[in-house]
């Protein structure tokens, strides 16, 4: 099939492809019997203690792979899924899916690994996903802290009526809350004092450019600056060179992620890496 490419090994749908309405239908189709197919895994990335190199939680990165569709990367997906509304079963099985992980590692004598589950803004429409969490949490009994929600810009753009008092009661759970991409979408930085959150994650869109690109360098700075002075958590998204680690550490940010690191693991992976808990990089 000329329409399909591949990329770092997965097969994916070229943008021209899920554009046409033929293929979007076949897509959200698949999408539909996805979960009760058991089509979906997690894979999780090490968020990694950029000055030690340890890890110190992990996201929860979901993929799908489907007979017919072949593998499928999120962001060919999640968009659809967030459009017929499926993203709130789906997300529901990803929050599900990723505490029981987080409660085997612990079974299993890892202690407790944080993970962070990307949250859709269409969850945070009506008010059921502080119950969920509270949920999941008792089954697998974890505490709040175990689980960290990353959520884009879009949610505080809708603005729901109750996403305040969604965020309040996570809060209270001590769950943590985590703005992600920072910096690609509005950034309304009045949110940013009114939202009970904890971190942001600062986006790879400009993590990219450095140490070279001025204008990059830049928005690092004004990001790491906002991030100190609202005393808000920092995790660099997209570390993928030594000069890039360098560079951040000298900026005051603790945290970073990346291809540096470690792509999205397996579990049993990811539980090999933790065991040993090595430094990754060169952390002279
Ligand atoms: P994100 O939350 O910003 O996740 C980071 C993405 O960057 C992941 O892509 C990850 O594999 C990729 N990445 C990590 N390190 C590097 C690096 O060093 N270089 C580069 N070039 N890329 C890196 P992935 O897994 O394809 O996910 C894409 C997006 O899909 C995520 O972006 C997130 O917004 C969304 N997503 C993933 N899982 C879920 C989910 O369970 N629910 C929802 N609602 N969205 C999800
Ligand atoms: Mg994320
Ligand atoms: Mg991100
Ligand atoms: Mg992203």
């Amino acid at each position: 099939d000329s329409k399909r490419r591949i990329r770092n090994g997965w097969q994916v749908f070229t943008p021209a492809l899920a554009q046409t309405q033929q293929d979007r239908l076949r897509v959200e189709t698949h999408l539909r019997r996805a979960t009760d197919n058991n089509e979906f895994h997690l894979v999780y990335q090490p968020q990694v203690d950029l000055k030690g190199g340890r890890i110190i939680a992990a996201e929860a990165l979901i993929r799908w792979q489907n007979r017919q569709l072949g593998e499928m990367r999120p962001d060919h997906f999640i968009g659809h899924a967030e459009t017929t509304g499926d993203i709130v079963r789906i997300g529901s099985w990803v929050l599900r899916e990723a505490c029981r992980q987080a409660a085997q590692w612990r079974d299993e004598g890892l202690g407790i690994v944080r993970v962070a589950v990307n949250v859709s803004y269409r969850q945070f429409l009506g008010d059921d996903l502080a119950d969920n969490v509270h949920g999941v949490l008792a089954e697998f009994d974890l505490p709040g802290t175990a689980l960290e929600l990353e959520f884009t810009e879009r949610v505080l753009i809708e603005d729901a009526p109750d996403t305040l008092r969604t965020f309040a009661r996570l809060r209270e759970q001590g769950v943590v809350l985590t703005i992600d991409d920072f910096g690609e979408g509005y950034s309304a930085l009045n949110y940013l004092r009114r939202l009970p959150i904890h971190g942001l994650k600062l986006s790879q869109l400009f993590v990219e450019g450095v140490p070279d690109n001025k204008s990059d360098v830049a928005v690092c700075q004004a990001v790491a600056g906002i991030a100190r002075s609202l005393g808000l958590g920092l995790v660099a998204e997209g570390v993928e060179s030594e000069q890039q680690r360098r560079f951040l550490l000298e900026l005051g940010v603790p945290v970073g992620q990346g291809f540096l690191f470690a792509p999205g693991l397996r579990p049993d992976e990811f539980a090999r890496r933790l065991k040993s808990n090595q430094p990754v990089g060169d952390t002279t």
